[in-house]
């Protein structure tokens, strides 16, 4: 019998399917949590208001209840006990998509800064002349190509499985957020008082890009991640 609230669920309430994970044995902590699949239509099963966010705003994030669920036991995913190890083990690789997201709000947002420095004029010229914004615009293009470049890399290792997937996966995640949170607040900046209105799409991409710095682990999670990873050995071993 599952009972609980999980607050911060994507899709809930769209999806049909729900990946819990539940105390099964309260003295053992991490080894008293196990993985579980709950259906929408489950009895028990609801949902809260959808949340008002900063961004995102197409995706809805609501809270799940589960009031006295009953579920068959071949709903267990894996061996009972192993639900915190299969959470940790997915977000390593489910990282790696959140990295591949903040690539891509950060490439439309270079995408629509370069396009609008060659189009708008001041002082009688287009302000892509102006080398104070050229050095700008390099930093924003050199900075989400390394982010891209990152992401592949940690993308190879969640295909193999590589054994410093934890560090890659983090690493990236990490990087290309705080590099689309960077790039998407210059990109406002190219577009000056424009880009702080609704008219055009960068203050959106700002705002977007906010989540990617939170979500699967904040930044300051993923930093501890990566550094346990360091000074285990296992980066240097490998
Ligand atoms: C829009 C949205 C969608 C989401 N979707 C999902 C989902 O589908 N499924 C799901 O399970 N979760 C989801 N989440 C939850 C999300 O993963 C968490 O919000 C996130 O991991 C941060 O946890 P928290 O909100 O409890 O922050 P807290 O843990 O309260 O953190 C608050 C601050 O303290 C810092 N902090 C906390 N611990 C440490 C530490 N040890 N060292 C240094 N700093 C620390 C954090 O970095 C942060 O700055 C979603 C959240 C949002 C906002």
């Amino acid at each position: 019998m599952l009972n609980g609230v999980k607050r911060w669920i994507t899709n809930a309430g769209v999806s049909e399917f729900y990946t819990v994970m539940a105390v099964t044995d309260a003295e053992k902590r991490a080894k008293g949590i196990s993985a579980f699949v709950v259906e929408k239509s489950d009895e028990g099963v609801s949902f809260g208001a959808p949340e008002k966010k900063l961004g995102i705003k197409g995706s809805p994030t609501r809270e799940v209840y589960l009031d006295n669920v009953r579920i068959p036991a071949d709903r267990m995913i894996g061996a009972e006990g192993t639900g915190f190890e299969t959470a940790m083990k997915t977000l390593d690789h489910t990282r790696v998509t959140i990295a591949a997201q903040a690539v891509g709000v950060a490439q439309g947002a270079l995408d629509y800064a370069l396009g609008y420095a060659k189009e708008r004029q001041q002082f009688g010229k287009p302000i892509a002349d102006f080398q104070g914004l050229q050095f700008l615009l390099a930093d924003m293009g050199m900075k989400v190509e390394a982010a891209r470049q990152m992401t592949y890399a940690a993308a190879g290792r969640s295909e193999r499985g590589d054994a410093d997937l934890t560090f890659f996966g983090a690493a990236a995640k990490c990087f290309a957020s705080d590099v689309a949170m960077e790039v998407t607040t210059n990109a406002v900046q190219v577009l000056g008082g424009y880009g702080y209105t609704r008219e055009y799409p960068v203050e959106r991409m700002m705002r977007d890009a906010k989540i990617t710095q939170i979500y699967e682990g904040t930044n300051q999670v993923q930093r501890i991640v990566m550094a346990r990873q360091l000074l285990s050995g296992v980066q240097s071993e490998l």
